[in-house]
């Protein structure tokens, strides 16, 4: 399908300002979604939908106080701490997503940072789910430069560090480190030549103007973050962002389509959130450029489309999934690219997506 795909575009931007990403905000939603599936189809096929499975594998205990997450050990939310999972578990679930139709595997774990202790862990974990042919990503909380190196050498593919949301609102959320220790995070990462998988959340409270200023910071990093996951509060009993008033879904959209405007050639994945979210809500966000979904049926403490109904969904909309591109160390020419939310996402059984994932 790549007749749908030009190769004559504008440079990417690094110097949005909040308010041209507003006017894109301010525009009739049909001109905003017309613009947006645009630029969309310049760099993709719209019919493919790459998907992600996210596993926790360390879960809760996070001595961090981030006020939409019910794994910060402070909140009662009813998460059980456990232990960094073995990579014999990780593994059978790896070829239980890969059989279902993932092409990326993302291992989750709540911590402020990982240990020297971790990493020689979670590089065995990668080692092996990489030699099943999947892409391979990591969301472990904050990395040094030396374990962003360390975790390149055994085959991370890539590396998940949300900044949330827009650096004036950050301080309303998260207390316990800096928008700028995200910043860095991300830096070492790309460092260590790794992807970047860089989002945030919406629905927090937030005003519009702060939903640019995520934009904004996110498109005008040194590089756009290879994905772009998005995704809505799920509010849960007992962390301090539960009972904060609905975002309108048609802001949501907004938010997608401005985000694929902005970062014209990242994967824009739903994430936290899509449970809620209407077949039709969704089918609007595919419209506005989201092209990245997760897969599973379960996002750690919170509910994911159960992956009949994503079947179902895709089957109607017409979509399938994006094939895996399997790199080597030495391929830097890909076009696709990688996966992660916020919160973390456990796999159950699930019925293979029709299509030609790998
Ligand atoms: S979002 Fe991550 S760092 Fe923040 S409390 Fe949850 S697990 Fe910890």
């Amino acid at each position: 399908m790549s007749a749908h795909i030009s190769n004559d575009t504008p440079a990417l931007r690094h110097d949005w300002r909040r308010e041209e990403l507003l006017a894109l905000f301010d525009l009739p939603l049909p001109e905003l979604l017309h613009r947006a599936a645009s630029v969309h189809r310049r760099h993709f096929d719209p019919a493919e939908v790459q998907v992600s499975t996210l596993l926790s594998v360390k879960t809760g205990g996070c001595p961090e106080d981030c006020a939409y997450c019910p794994q910060a050990q402070r909140y009662d939310t009813g998460v059980n701490a456990q232990k960094l999972m073995s990579t014999e578990q990780v593994l059978a679930k790896a070829q239980q997503a890969k059989a279902a139709g993932a092409s990326r595997f993302c291992m989750g774990a709540a911590w402020r940072s990982p240990k020297d202790r971790d990493i020689p862990k979670v590089a065995e974990m990668i080692r092996e789910v990489k030699a099943l042919g999947l892409e391979t990503c990591a969301t472990l909380g904050m990395l040094s430069s030396e374990h962003a190196h360390a975790l390149k050498d055994a085959g991370l593919d890539y590396y998940n560090h949300n900044l949330d949301t827009a650096p004036e609102f950050y301080g309303d959320i998260i207390h316990t480190r800096e928008y700028q220790d995200r910043l860095d995070t991300l830096g070492h990462v790309r460092d260590a030549g790794m992807k970047t998988c860089c989002g945030g959340i919406v629905g927090m409270g937030e005003s519009r103007e702060q939903r640019a200023g995520l934009l904004q910071a996110l498109a005008n990093l040194p590089a756009h973050p290879d994905s772009v996951p998005i995704n809505r509060l799920v509010q849960v009993a007992g962390t301090p962002l539960h009972g904060t008033a609905e975002l309108d879904p048609f802001e949501f959209v907004r938010t997608i389509a401005v985000a694929r405007i902005a970062m014209p050639k990242s994967m824009v994945r739903l994430s936290a959130g899509r449970e809620g979210m209407s077949d039709e809500l969704q089918a609007l966000c595919f419209l506005a450029g989201a092209n990245s979904i997760f897969y599973g049926e379960k996002l750690l403490t919170t509910g994911n489309p159960d992956t009949g109904r994503d079947q179902a969904l895709f089957a109607r909309l017409g979509l399938r999934p994006m094939a895996v591109q399997v790199e080597n160390s030495h391929d830097h020419h890909r076009t696709d690219a990688p996966g992660s939310g916020t919160v973390h996402a456990d796999i159950t059984a699930s019925a293979p997506l029709r299509g030609r994932a790998a």
